[in-house]
C-alpha cells in the first residue's frame, strides 16, 4: 500500500503528467490519465486514476460560487444512491471545491476525517 497523501497540490516533481495532479482519493500521482474536452478557454479535463479507478472532471479554474475566490480546496464527496431496502451504498465519488471562507465546516471535516464528504442530500436514515 502506498501511503495516502491528501495534498491536492502535491510536491514538485520533475515529471508531471496531468498538471501536477494527484488523485484525491488514493494520492496516486503517476498513474493518472487525462482527457481534454471542449473548446479552448472553456475546456475540461477528465482525469482517471489507474490505481483506484476514480475518475473526475478537473476544473481548470475552480472558483467559489459564493464569493468568487479561486482559493478553493479540492475534496471528495460521495454520491450515494438508494439501493433496494434501506441500505445505502456508496456508488462513486465526485470532486468538489471547498471555499475556506464560505464552507469552513465541510473543509474542516474533510481535513480531519480524510474521508469523502457526505452527499448534500442524505436520504432519511431508517434507523
Ligand atoms: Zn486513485
Ligand atoms: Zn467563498
Amino acid at each position: 500500500m502506498r501511503p495516502v497523501t491528501r495534498s491536492p497540490y502535491g510536491r514538485a516533481r520533475s515529471v508531471v503528467r496531468v498538471n501536477d495532479l494527484s488523485c484525491p482519493n488514493c494520492g496516486e500521482e503517476d498513474n493518472l490519465s487525462g482527457r481534454r474536452k471542449g473548446e479552448p478557454g472553456n475546456e475540461t479535463i477528465t482525469v482517471t486514476c489507474g490505481s483506484c479507478e476514480l475518475s473526475w472532471v478537473r476544473d481548470l479554474a475552480p472558483r467559489c460560487p459564493t464569493c468568487g475566490t479561486d482559493d478553493v480546496r479540492t475534496a471528495l464527496q460521495s454520491i450515494v444512491e438508494k439501493s433496494r431496502g434501506t441500505q445505502l451504498s456508496i456508488q462513486s465519488m465526485r470532486v468538489v471545491y471547498l471555499c475556506p471562507i464560505c464552507d469552513p465546516e465541510r473543509l474542516a471535516d474533510w481535513n480531519q476525517t480524510n474521508s469523502p464528504l457526505r452527499p448534500a442530500e442524505l436520504p432519511h436514515d431508517a434507523n
